[in-house]
C-alpha cells in the first residue's frame, strides 16, 4: 500500500476509534447522512457500515452526480443526441442512465446517434477542434468538484474561438441540497458527513448554516477508514455533548477557505441558478448556468433546448433513496428486476450510486 496512506488503514487505530465511537454514543444510535457517493462506497468497502451497525445508521444522500441528474435533463440530452450532426461527448457513467421509456444514450447510439465517451471536458474540446464538421456537446454533470474543469475548458474554447463546441450544464451545488434536506420535516437526521472532494473547492464556510440554523453537526471527512472513523467519532462527540458545529477532519486536503482559484474560475464562467434534482425537485440557487458571455458555447442556447417534464420511471424509488427516506433494498425492484447488469434507475447505474453499492456489498 502507498506509504502516504497506509497509516489511514492502521487496524489498531481503527479499533481504537470504533471503541471511542461506542463509548461516546453509549446506548444511543447515531443517524447520519453521507452526501458523497465515494463515501458511500468507502463505508461499505472498509466494513465500517457492518462494524458499527448497532450504533450508527448510515443514510446515503444525494451525493452521486449521475443519480441526481433529473429525468427532464436526461430527456434533454437524449434529444440532443438525436439531432443531426451532433456528437454528444460524455463521461461513461451517463451512457446507461435510463430516460423516458427506459431509453438511454447507449440505446440512442445503437439507433445511430453519435456518442463519444471522454475522460475530461478538455478531451471533448480537442475532439471538436479536430472535427469542425461536427457540433460537439459535452454533458456537464457533477458538483463543485468537476465544474471548475468544465469552466476552464469553456474559457479555452472562448480563447481559441472553437465555435463547434458547447456544454449542456447540469452542474449542481451541494450546500443548497443540504439546506433542502435539513428543512424537510420528514427526514430526521442527527448529523451530516460532508464530502471531501466538494469541500476541497468550497471550504467549510458554506456549511455553517447546518449547525447555526438547524442545530445539525456536520464534519468534512476524507475517504480512508481512519478518516471516516475519525469523522464519525467527532460527530458522536457532538451528538453526545448536545452541541452542533461544522468541523474539518480532512485538513490534509481541505482548507477552510476552500480553493479560491477554482472558485474564481467557476464564478467567471457560471452563474448560480435554480436547478432540478431527481427526487427532490427544483432547489433554488442550486445549479450552475453559463453566463451570457458564454452563450455561443451554451448548448441550451445554441440548440434551443427546452426541458420538459417527463413521466417518472415506473416503480423506481430513487427519489426516496436519494433523500434517505428509503434504503435501496427497500425498493421492491431491488436485486430482482433492477440490478447493475439491468438497471431500472440511475442509482443502480453509477458505481457511486446507493443501489449499486448496496447490491455490490450486501447481495450475495
Ligand atoms: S433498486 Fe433500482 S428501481 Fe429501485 S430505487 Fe434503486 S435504482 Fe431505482
Amino acid at each position: 500500500m502507498d506509504q502516504r496512506i497506509d497509516g489511514f488503514h492502521d487496524p489498531a487505530l481503527c479499533r481504537s476509534l470504533v471503541g471511542a465511537i461506542r463509548e461516546r454514543l453509549a446506548g444511543r444510535r447515531l443517524r447520519f447522512m453521507e452526501v458523497c457517493g465515494t463515501h458511500t462506497v468507502a463505508i461499505f468497502r472498509s466494513g465500517i457500515r457492518s462494524v458499527l451497525a448497532d450504533v450508527v445508521e448510515h443514510l446515503s444522500g444525494p451525493g452521486c452526480p449521475v443519480c441526481v441528474t433529473h429525468d427532464r435533463e436526461v430527456a434533454a440530452f437524449l434529444d440532443l443526441a438525436s439531432r443531426p450532426k451532433v456528437t454528444v461527448a460524455t463521461f461513461g457513467d451517463l451512457m446507461r442512465v435510463p430516460g423516458p421509456g427506459g431509453r438511454s444514450l447507449k440505446a440512442a447510439q445503437a439507433e445511430g446517434a453519435t456518442v463519444k465517451i471522454v475522460y475530461s471536458p478538455a478531451d471533448a474540446l480537442e475532439w471538436a477542434a479536430a472535427h469542425p464538421e461536427e457540433q460537439v456537446v459535452f454533458l456537464g454533470v457533477g458538483f463543485e468538484t468537476t465544474a471548475p474543469a468544465v469552466a476552464a475548458t469553456l474559457q479555452m474554447a472562448k480563447a481559441r474561438e472553437i465555435m463547434n463546441f458547447s456544454v449542456l450544464s447540469m452542474h449542481k451545488l451541494v450546500p443548497p441540497a443540504l439546506a433542502a434536506l435539513a428543512a424537510d420535516p420528514d427526514i430526521s437526521l442527527d448529523a451530516f458527513l460532508l464530502p471531501g472532494h466538494v469541500s476541497a473547492i468550497i471550504g467549510t464556510e458554506p456549511y455553517q448554516f447546518l449547525a447555526a440554523e438547524h442545530g445539525i453537526p456536520a464534519v468534512v471527512a476524507g475517504f480512508e477508514p481512519v478518516d471516516i472513523l475519525d469523522a464519525i467519532k467527532t460527530l458522536a462527540e457532538m451528538t453526545a455533548g448536545g452541541t452542533a458545529r461544522v468541523e474539518n477532519c480532512y485538513r490534509r486536503v481541505v482548507a477552510d477557505a476552500g480553493n479560491p482559484r477554482a472558485m474564481a474560475i467557476l464564478d467567471e464562467v457560471f452563474a448560480v441558478t435554480d436547478a432540478p434534482w431527481r427526487g427532490i425537485g427544483v432547489i433554488p440557487r442550486s445549479g450552475l448556468a453559463l453566463r451570457p458571455e458564454y452563450a455561443p458555447w451554451d448548448a441550451r442556447v445554441v440548440f434551443a433546448v427546452e426541458e420538459q417534464d417527463v413521466p417518472p420511471i415506473p416503480g423506481c424509488r430513487c427519489g426516496e433513496v436519494l433523500k434517505g427516506k428509503l434504503a435501496p433494498d427497500g425498493c421492491p425492484l431491488f436485486g430482482r428486476v433492477c440490478t447493475p447488469a439491468a438497471p431500472v434507475g440511475p442509482c443502480m447505474v453509477s458505481t457511486e450510486g446507493s443501489c449499486a453499492a448496496y447490491f455490490k456489498y450486501r447481495v450475495r
